[in-house]
C-alpha cells in the first residue's frame, strides 16, 4: 500500500466535501444570545462571499447531513472533519465578542474543519517551515502537534504552506511554560495564528477545494 500523500492540510477526497457546496445548518436558539448569534452569522457571511460555499438553514429533510452549532463544553472544536455522513457538530464556548472562540477568526476556524481543512502546523510537510519545541508543550496536550490520520488524502492546492492561515496556531499553544511551542523557520510569520480574517491563501484552498467556477 502506497505512503499517503499527507503534505498539506487540505482534503482533496471529494466524498468528504459538501454536497452541492452547500452546508445545512443549525444553530441552536437557547445557546446564544443574539449578538453571538449574528456573530456565527457574520462569520458564514465572510465564507460565503469569499467562495461559492453556501450555508442554508437545515430542514429536517437534511438530517443528519446537516450542521449543528451549538455552546455546550469549553473550548471551541468540531467533531468530524469534512463532511462524514453523519450530523457535524461545532462546539464554541461562549466568551465576549472578540475573545476566545468569539473572535471572528475562531468561528472561521471551526467552519473550515467543518469544510474539510485541518489545521496548518500538522501538514506532513511543516517541519520545513516550523520547529515544534516538544519540551515546551504541556504534554497532554501532544496531540494538538501531530496529525495520524493516514487515511486521508491531503492536499495544498499548490497553494504552499501558510503562517497566516487562520488554521494556523499561534507560537505558544498549549506551552506549559510560557516558552514558544512553534518557531516559524521561515519569514512571512509575523500574523502565524491570527484569528482575525481569512487569509489570501485560505480563501484560495477554500475555492480550489470546492472548484468554485468563478473564483478560481
Ligand atoms: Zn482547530
Amino acid at each position: 500500500k502506497a505512503h499517503p500523500i499527507r503534505t498539506r492540510n487540505g482534503i482533496v477526497n471529494q466524498i468528504y466535501h459538501w454536497p452541492n457546496r452547500t452546508v445545512p445548518y443549525m444553530i441552536e436558539d437557547d445557546a446564544f444570545a443574539d449578538s453571538h448569534y449574528r456573530e456565527i452569522l457574520r462569520a458564514i457571511s465572510i465564507i460565503e462571499e469569499n467562495s461559492c460555499v453556501i450555508f442554508k438553514p437545515a430542514t429536517e429533510m437534511d438530517f443528519p447531513m446537516a450542521l449543528v452549532i451549538t455552546s455546550k463544553g469549553l473550548g471551541c472544536n468540531t467533531v468530524h472533519l469534512g463532511y462524514r455522513n453523519k450530523t457535524q457538530v461545532v462546539n464554541l464556548e461562549i466568551y465576549p465578542l472578540g475573545e476566545g472562540c468569539f473572535r471572528i477568526g475562531s468561528i472561521i476556524h471551526e467552519l473550515l474543519h467543518v469544510l474539510g481543512f485541518e489545521h496548518q502546523h500538522v501538514s506532513q510537510n511543516r517541519d520545513q517551515y516550523v520547529s515544534i519545541q516538544w519540551k515546551n508543550i504541556n504534554p497532554q496536550y501532544n496531540i494538538n502537534f501531530v496529525n495520524n490520520d493516514n487515511s486521508t488524502a491531503w492536499h495544498d492546492f499548490d497553494e504552499g504552506y501558510d503562517y497566516e492561515s487562520v488554521m494556523h496556531y499561534v507560537p505558544r499553544a498549549f506551552s506549559r511554560n510560557g516558552q514558544p511551542t512553534i518557531v516559524p523557520l521561515r519569514e512571512g510569520a509575523e500574523n502565524m495564528g491570527q484569528r482575525f480574517y481569512m487569509s489570501e491563501k485560505d480563501i484560495r484552498k477554500l475555492n480550489k477545494m470546492y472548484r468554485c467556477p468563478d473564483h478560481v
